[in-house]
């Protein structure tokens, strides 16, 4: 990453790189600002169970309420900060934002379990199971097994080992790991293997292809199998139609994240969507393809 201060800001000339990297060093000042001002939020999408129609947690997702700009989904400002030590900051915040909402939850009566993502930079910080370990010990009512750690396949790229390491040291904490968007990356089966993941997301670019893709559809088949054998618990994101979720059903692919569902919601919305949901009545009476 280039150097921000010093002469390169006066450069004369305003080459687009420049424009770019002076929008990058503002973009991250105005985000530490934010995060003082609270205007960073987090929004809940519900995980369900098709069949069942029990709602099994949710997953917490950052928003910035932009004083001038609205609500900005992470697309539009976490790539630029990812990488920065202000991500660890944000990081903590969402920890302790999802922390103290199931906790709120918790003491309304109702366990929901939810789920952070956590970013490539935090993983590489030695000291993140003890932040982990202490934001988990300021709330002795929650149990650490309500919190799931979201983690992108590729955020162990080049050091699964010591990723490996660090997700295992949380995993002692009583913590779930997931592995987030799973099939996009380069290694999934070793990732599969190595990273002690419980939960597996599959990417809703595979829940999109089933349709209309039969490789996809025989992917995600194979997926639903190995899944089975080695234990893990999958769920599939992106499912945006019936016929989604019915194909998602059929191959033996029960619990799903996605618009067809609902859509991630403010707080306040989520127990009272929570408490009227059901499955559609056809959803619960389609039934796994047998196949053993
Ligand atoms: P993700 O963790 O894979 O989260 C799922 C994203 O897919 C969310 O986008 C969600 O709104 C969107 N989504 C859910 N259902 C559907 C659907 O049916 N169709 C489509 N097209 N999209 C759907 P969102 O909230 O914009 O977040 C984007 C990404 O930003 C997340 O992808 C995650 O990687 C990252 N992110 C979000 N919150 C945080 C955070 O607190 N920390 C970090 N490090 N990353 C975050
Ligand atoms: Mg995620
Ligand atoms: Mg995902
Ligand atoms: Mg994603």
């Amino acid at each position: 990453q280039a150097k921000l201060s010093g002469k390169s800001r006066f450069h004369l000339f305003d080459t687009e790189q420049d424009r770019s990297l002076r929008s990058q060093h503002e973009t991250i000042e105005r985000m530490h600002q934010a995060l003082k001002n609270n205007e960073l939020c987090l929004y809940y999408q519900p995980k369900v169970n098709m069949r069942t129609s029990e709602v099994i947690g949710a997953e917490a997702l950052l928003r910035w309420q932009h004083p001038e700009r609205g609500l900005l989904a992470p697309g539009a400002f976490i790539g630029l900060v990812e990488n920065t030590p202000l991500m660890l900051d944000i990081g903590r915040w969402v920890m302790d934002s999802a922390l103290a909402k199931m906790n709120e939850w918790l003491e309304q009566g109702v366990r929901v379990p939810l789920s952070i993502n956590i970013s490539a930079i935090e993983l590489r910080d030695p000291n993140f199971p003890e932040h982990l370990a202490a934001a988990l010990k300021s709330w002795p009512d929650l149990d650490p097994a309500m919190l799931e750690l979201e983690v992108l396949e590729t955020a162990a790229l080049g050091d699964l080992g010591q990723i490996a390491r660090v997700l295992d040291s949380c995993r002692q904490l009583g913590v779930s790991i997931a592995i987030d968007d799973f099939g996009t990356g380069y290694s999934s089966l070793t990732y599969f293997k190595r990273l002690p993941a419980k939960v597996v997301k599959i990417d809703q670019s595979f829940v999109m292809g089933i349709l209309r893709d039969p490789a996809d559809l025989a992917i995600l088949d194979g997926i639903v199998r190995l899944a089975d054998a080695l234990d893990r618990q999958l769920i599939a994101e992106g499912v945006e139609t019936f016929e989604h979720a019915e194909m998602l059903l059929r191959i033996g692919c029960d619990l799903a994240q996605g618009y067809g569902v609902a859509r991630p919601m403010p707080a306040d919305d989520f127990l009272p969507w929570r408490a009227q949901w059901r499955a559609p009545a056809n959803w619960r009476n389609l039934r796994t393809v047998s196949r053993r």
